[in-house]
């Protein structure tokens, strides 16, 4: 008989795991108070970039490689198989601002992602970094598309608040997935206190002429990436733009993420087109919602010194000033099964998967998988004694 889940959250992360569980015929609903086309500030998913980039840091082999690698191959199958998705494949060229360029020297997704440029490479002018091809996603696009699937694949979906994780343990239902974000902090049963919001502003430009992606990140106060310096942007912005922010403590990446307008365009790699991504800062427990106009400016200047076509010797035209928290963990990423009851007795399985931080779009599917091959184990070992949390 199939298995009722009910996954709360209709962000990245809930209807990914919504579908890899559907894929795997158990019967999903998805329950949230937000979907996509909804806006909120404790909704992050509508208001990430989003782009697939390595992480240095990872060890090859490790849980973290292996969900974003999963993740990567879904992605890129997307931009190449299924244009609907508003899934890209775009070159990024990427460059921290750090004397040691290591883990770009031999990054673990080197035989992951195609086209690899590495740092010896690099065009003239350029200290250290990488540049390969990845994928750019349009979210609000990707969201929606991802919602459709579910739906046309038989998928419930129901609008409500929860104000405890119990409220999803229906009379059938036999799992509940905890997708909840940054408000895991504030679910009644949950209350996770070491949830917490990194805030990023961003900025919504017309940019149609702009047909890849940059990044530089600032890696000192957090030891982020610790993976390599630049020399092609101006030394002086980096003095004096970027380092009383480095003493702010505020990570400040600054990237150009391209969202591809028109899903119809058959030549995915290079489509033309668009609305362009200015980033970004990254402020742990930052809450407030509305935008710095002096954190905007700094993004238009750090971004156009950083990708000086971006004007096209023109005025920017902005189309919005966004901010969104993202849900960071002390502990990084939450993938754990636990059992619970309902009101009747029966046991209910419920698993976590909350915590992306910056990573949600591009640990999605891996993470969404994990947590699928958790509950099955979790289905396979009840009836056994198992210690409750809740
Ligand atoms: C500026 C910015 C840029 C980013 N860029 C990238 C990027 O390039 N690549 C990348 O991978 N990630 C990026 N991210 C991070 C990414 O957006 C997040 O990690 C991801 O969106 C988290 O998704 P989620 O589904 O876990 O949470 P959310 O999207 O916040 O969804 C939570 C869901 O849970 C529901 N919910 C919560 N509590 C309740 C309740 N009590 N009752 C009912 N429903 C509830 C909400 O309604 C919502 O549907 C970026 C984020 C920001 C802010």
């Amino acid at each position: 008989m199939r298995k009722n889940v009910n996954v709360i959250g209709a962000g990245v992360s809930g209807l990914t795991t919504a579908l890899e569980l559907q894929n795997d015929r158990f019967q999903v609903t998805v329950i949230a108070d937000r979907f996509p086309g909804d806006l909120s500030i404790d909704y992050c998913s509508p208001n990430a970039g989003a782009q697939w980039r390595g992480d240095g840091r990872y060890a090859p082999g490790s849980l973290d490689a292996k969900i974003h690698g999963y993740t990567f191959k879904k992605l890129y199958n997307l931009a190449e198989t299924v244009p609907a998705s508003s899934v890209t494949c775009m070159n990024l060229e990427e460059y921290v601002d750090d004397t040691e360029a290591s883990s770009h020297k031999d990054p673990w997704f080197k035989d992951l992602v195609p086209n690899v440029i590495p740092q010896a490479q690099l065009p003239a002018g350029a200290k250290s970094g990488i540049s390969y091809t990845t994928v750019a996603i349009d979210v609000p696009k990707y969201l929606k598309w991802l919602l459709q699937q579910f739906i046309a694949a038989g998928g419930k979906t129901q609008r409500c608040h929860l104000a405890h994780v119990k409220g999803a343990f229906g009379e059938n239902v036999d799992v509940v997935v905890n997708c909840t974000g940054i408000r895991a902090r504030t679910l009644g049963g949950i209350e996770d206190q070491t949830v917490y919001p990194t805030r990023g502003q961003t900025i919504l430009v017309w940019a149609p002429h702009v047909k890849s992606m940059k990044t530089l990140t600032n890696a000192i106060p957090f030891g982020y990436s610790r993976l390599c310096g630049i020399s092609y942007i101006d030394e002086d912005v980096v003095k004096t733009d970027m380092r009383p922010l480095r003493q702010a403590m505020m990570l400040v990446e600054i990237y150009l993420l391209y969202r591809r307008n028109d899903f119809l365009t058959p030549n995915v790699r290079m489509a033309s087109s668009g609305n362009v991504i200015l980033g970004g800062t990254m402020d742990d427990n930052r809450f407030d919602l509305f935008p710095d106009k002096e954190i905007a400016e700094g993004i238009i200047r750090r971004c156009t010194a950083l990708y000086p076509a971006l004007t096209a010797g023109k005025e920017l035209e902005i189309i919005s000033h966004n901010v969104g928290l993202r849900p960071s963990r002390v502990k990084g990423l939450r993938l754990e099964t636990e059992i619970a009851k309902n009101a009747a007795g029966k046991e209910i399985i419920i698993c976590h998967n909350y915590g992306h931080h910056s990573y949600g779009y591009q640990a999605s599917w891996g993470a969404s998988n994990e947590a699928l091959q958790l509950i099955k184990k979790a289905l396979s070992s009840q009836g056994k004694d198992v210690e409750s949390k809740l």
